[in-house]
């Protein structure tokens, strides 16, 4: 079977295609600035060279079927026909507490989407409008949704409830929802793959650090905590987001700047985090490159973000009464030597063990970066949100 996985944004489009029977990734690519005269479609296929090309691509039905002629091309495509494709996953930011797991598409999903689009208004409706361009290029295939939320549908109310009337949760749906869920469940399957036990006996926390970044506390297969709240602006400090913030901040910048609520928004979102503080840059790559050149703004950026993780692994093993493993993830995560060195040495009191050598060790591929006598396991492991797309897709559309 293979499966066409799509990760569409409101002027962007990500996609990969899977041929399941060998998890081999087939092509991959993205289409850029949809909605303008100079779009940019970029198409990665196995062992063919990569094709840029820009065009006119004004909305996202044209982008897909752009994908789709890509996929058959004569000399960059993959595939003899379109029909090889079986089904198509999609990537949704928002379930709400409608969706704790993968759907295939019908009426009644395209439905509750739209009614979330309230709680998600930046990105549902770009899923959406993807799920609208493949059903017009690819009428007769099968269609799944896989949702950021799903995976922390599981948190008890305690973690999940905010503090104030509970009319904004019964009426309005105000509660914390979490996101990079897709990726911390893949992140805590293969750790307890990589440790080779049982996830049931695994207390793990998952660290998501990338542009946006999370942190889940993951007990027993299970997402117990995690730091985005109704929407991915709370929790730890982010590219440009100011994550955890006193909330009479908010109201009192408002009145003293007479910002309204989308200028604050804008603020919080957008012109916040390592932007804000290194007054540099939201890349932890260049924050990183100014602190090693003496730069005190870009020092303190990069100290309050390592601090604020640290703060959150600390709740989390609290939260779980223990910790067995810390693992990091996503763009920061993933390449960061110095990012993960900072976190890691200062958790002795957990029982971590931090192995600067191995920490230097290559990158791309799982790994330990704890000593062998750590009590608690500290992971590199590369996040596969598209593979989980295509794997729960695949076992969805094969039960039908
Ligand atoms: P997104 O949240 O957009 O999916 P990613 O997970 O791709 O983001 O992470 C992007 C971020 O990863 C970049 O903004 C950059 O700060 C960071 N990053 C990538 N490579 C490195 C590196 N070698 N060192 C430090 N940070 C890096």
């Amino acid at each position: 079977m293979k499966v066409l996985v799509i990760n569409a944004g409101s002027s962007s489009l990500k996609y990969q295609l899977f041929n399941m029977a060998n998890n081999d990734v087939l092509a991959k690519g993205r289409v850029e600035r949809i909605g303008m005269d100079s779009a940019i479609l970029v198409h990665e296929p196995k062992d063919k060279e990569e094709i840029k090309e820009v065009s006119e691509i004004l909305e996202h039905t044209t982008a897909i079927r752009k994908v789709l002629d890509k996929l058959v091309d004569k000399q960059q495509g993959v595939l003899v026909s379109i029909d090889e494709i079986d089904a198509v996953g999609h990537r949704v930011v928002h379930g709400g507490e409608a969706f704790s797991g993968s759907v295939i598409v019908d009426d009644s999903v395209k439905k509750e989407i739209t009614r979330l689009i309230d709680l998600a208004p930046l990105h549902n409706p770009a899923a959406l409008l993807g799920l609208s361009a493949v059903q017009t290029n690819m009428p007769n295939v099968p269609n799944v949704f896989t949702f950021d939320t799903a995976f922390h549908q599981t948190m008890p109310k305690s973690a999940y409830m905010y503090a104030i009337p509970t009319i904004f949760y019964t009426k309005h749906k105000v509660r914390r929802y979490g996101a990079h869920g897709t990726s911390h469940l893949y992140v805590g399957e293969r750790t307890a793959e990589f440790l080779g036990r049982p996830i049931e006996e695994l207390k793990i926390i998952s660290c998501h650090i990338g542009n946006g970044a999370s942190v889940t506390a993951i007990d027993g297969g299970k997402s117990v905590d995690t730091s985005m709240g109704m929407t991915p602006l709370e929790g730890l400090m982010m590219g440009t987001r100011s994550g955890d913030i006193d909330p009479a901040v908010v109201t009192y910048a408002m009145g003293k700047e007479d910002l309204t609520v989308s200028e604050a928004n804008s603020m919080l979102n957008k012109h916040s985090g390592l932007l804000a503080i290194s007054k540099i840059s939201s890349d932890m790559r260049e924050v990183t490159e100014a602190m090693e050149a003496g730069d005190q703004n870009a020092q303190l950026a990069f100290d309050m973000y390592i601090y604020r993780l640290r703060k959150y692994i600390g709740a989390y093993a609290a939260a779980m009464d223990g910790v067995d493993a810390i693992v990091f993830t996503a763009g920061v995560g993933e390449n960061s030597v110095v990012v993960r060195e900072a976190v890691c040495t200062k958790l002795n009191f957990l029982g971590v063990e931090f192995d600067s050598e191995r920490n230097k060790t290559g990158r791309g591929f799982d790994k330990r970066i704890s000593k062998d006598t750590s009590k608690v396991e500290v992971l590199v492991i590369p996040t596969n949100e598209e593979w989980m797309i295509a794997r729960d897709t695949f076992e969805l559309v094969s039960k039908k």
